[in-house]
């Protein structure tokens, strides 16, 4: 369904910490690609990271990279849409969660808006993000922010 807009590449963060985690991220990829106007162009593996301000188990990780003619509002509502589904519970501020989706990046737009801040602001903090980024988007990423990212414990599956 276009809307007329032009085609961005954008960058979605998936991570999931509650039941078969993996299983939760792989079919949050493939939603991904349903969404309408939407082709998901590039698919990082998956990565295992210990929790970084939250709780619970290991997260499971991963990065896709997609190509879209939504607006950057509509792709959040969209990925909201898919947290809800996933049965995405909010009982207290970092506490586990079957699906987060955060937009890391939407072409090249610096967005601040209350609901809605792209880059995403942690992005360059956490190994969890840069790693599959580089993956997938290496100029995305520089060596001096891998670099500040080394001892934060991550492995790829
Ligand atoms: P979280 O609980 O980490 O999923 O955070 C969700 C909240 O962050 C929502 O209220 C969003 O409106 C807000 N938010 C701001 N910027 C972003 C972003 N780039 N990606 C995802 N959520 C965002």
């Amino acid at each position: 369904m276009e809307d007329g807009r032009d085609l961005v590449v954008a960058c979605i963060a998936l991570g999931a910490n509650l039941g078969d985690a993996a299983v939760s991220v792989l079919a949050a990829m493939d939603a991904l690609a349903r969404l309408p106007g939407t082709t998901v162009t590039h698919r990082s593996g998956l990565y295992q990271s210990a929790p970084v301000e939250a709780s619970g188990p290991d997260f499971i990780n991963a990065v896709a990279e997609i190509s879209t003619h939504l607006s950057a509002p509509d792709l959040l509502a969209q990925l909201q849409a898919l947290e809800y589904e996933a049965g995405r519970e909010r009982p207290y501020a970092n506490a586990p969660r079957t699906l987060d989706l955060d937009l890391l990046l939407y072409g090249d737009a610096a967005i601040n808006s209350p609901s809605l801040t792209v880059p995403h602001p942690r992005m360059a903090q956490r190994a969890f993000v840069l790693l599959p980024l580089a993956e997938i988007a290496p100029q995305r990423v520089s060596a001096a922010q891998l670099e500040a990212v080394r001892y934060q414990f991550i492995v790829r599956l």
